[in-house]
């Protein structure tokens, strides 16, 4: 077999001290995780940030004169602080701190949908969409009396474009993709895709649950009008993410929910709301997780997120060379821009079967539809066998991966 070149450009060993959890051992095997689509371990940087929250912050934000209350504030804008040159923001009013992607997704749904979506209307996903950026647009279309279109794709897994373009047209009310497939890691031709819904005047929303921990993104040069990504899948805690939107749509949009926070002066007669961001921000916050996403960040900007992708490319080529030799693995989705999750099947297996031999030799993957029920519809298949990579994972990591899938085969066949 020929050798890929691998260069280690970041210091991996390093990295790898950082996070604890990787020097434990599950089924006294040394843990191989390689389920960081679903979620990310956490460097100590933002473990730390938790317990020093516990100690010695922890208090309501933007509420109280007293001390605490306004150490809490400070951190929880600090994030907010640090997002915005994160993704290229042009302000810093423009990022809503929610629970997650879903949320996201779920509030622009809502909100554009009462304001900008009527009967007749049509709304353009993709066909490789994970369920939270399907769902929503359901229910949007079910209770506007608009239609969901959807962008197919091709048997490698990419979007057919020719098709995107005759989907679009005077009644395209949003563009709704995923900058990164997580069952497939095709990478999307985002600039092109929200270009083309700007030529008809639809706005885009890009779900970068699995871009924001391997790319660097820049809203304003991609034009983007929606960013929605979750903090745990970026090496930060769970409980917390991110709504970018353009001003002039959150200015447009009526609020998601009601309550404190989110008002200017409420009477029984009318209430008036907070202006930008905390419109969007009804109710008490995950205020310890909005605040520990900030190292988080640091930590992804101190490694360098292009030195990241390099790390991820090296070690998807080099898994997907070897993954390929094992007798009767097939690969499912084979796009040529690819970030770094492998989705395979075992000829004669179920995924489930040999996610449980990998578990018991220590190797964390996912199996199943992975939230993408019509995605694996298209492809005719109950679900896979995902492995996807993270930047503390190593050319062992991969090794441990394929050995255990020769043996899951030597068992199952
Ligand atoms: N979109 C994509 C592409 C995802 O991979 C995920 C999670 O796996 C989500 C949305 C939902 O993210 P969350 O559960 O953090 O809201």
């Amino acid at each position: 077999m020929e050798q890929p070149v691998v260069l280690q450009r970041i210091d991996v060993d390093h990295i790898r001290q950082d996070f604890p959890i990787l020097t434990r051992t599950v089924n006294n095997k040394p843990l191989v995780y390689l389920d960081n689509g679903a979620t990310t371990q956490k460097p100590k940087q933002v473990i730390d940030a938790i317990i020093e929250y516990y100690t010695q912050l922890n208090s309501n934000v933007h509420r109280g004169v007293h001390h605490l209350s306004q150490l809490a504030t400070d951190a929880f804008e600090v994030t907010r602080r640090k997002l915005k040159p994160f993704i290229g923001a042009a302000r810093e009013h423009e990022i809503i701190l929610t629970k997650g992607t879903t949320e996201s997704i779920n509030l622009v749904a809502a909100c554009y949908g009462r304001a900008f979506v009527g009967p007749g209307d049509e709304i353009v996903i993709s066909a490789m969409e994970h369920h939270s950026n399907i769902v929503p647009w359901q229910m949007c279309c079910e209770e506007r009396g608009a239609t969901l279109k959807v962008i197919p794709i091709n048997d490698a897994g990419e979007l057919d474009m020719d098709a995107y373009r005759s989907l679009l047209g005077n009644r395209t009310k949003m563009v709704a993709v995923t900058y990164v497939s997580n069952a497939l890691g095709t990478v999307n031709p985002v600039k092109e895709i929200i270009d083309l819904a700007h030529g008809v005047g639809a706005p885009v929303l890009l779900d970068a649950a699995q871009a924001i921990q391997h790319l660097p993104i820049d809203v304003q040069a991609l034009d983007v009008d929606f960013l929605a990504f979750s903090g745990h899948k970026m090496y930060g805690p769970t409980g917390v993410g991110v709504l970018y939107g353009k001003e002039k749509w959150l200015e447009a949009m009526p609020p998601h929910q009601g309550g404190g926070e989110m008002i200017k002066e409420v009477t029984f007669e009318k209430t008036t709301y907070n202006e930008l961001p905390f419109k969007y921000e009804a109710g008490t916050p995950n205020i310890e997780a909005a605040i520990c996403l900030a190292p988080a960040i640091e930590y992804i900007n101190a490694v360098g997120l292009d030195q990241i992708a390099r790390h991820e490319q090296e070690l998807l080529e080099y898994a997907t060379l070897r993954l390929l030799e094992v007798p009767g693995l097939r690969m499912i989705g084979t796009a040529r821009e690819k970030s770094s999750v492998l989705s395979f099947l075992l000829d004669g297996t179920h995924p489930y079967d040999v996610g449980v031999i990998l578990d018991k030799l220590g190797i964390a993957v996912r199996t199943g539809h992975h939230c993408t029920q019509p995605l694996m519809d298209r492809f005719g298949i109950p679900g896979t066998v995902r492995a996807s990579i993270a930047m503390y994972n190593t050319k062992a990591d991969i090794d441990a991966l394929v050995a255990g899938v020769e043996r899951a085969a030597a068992m199952l066949l």
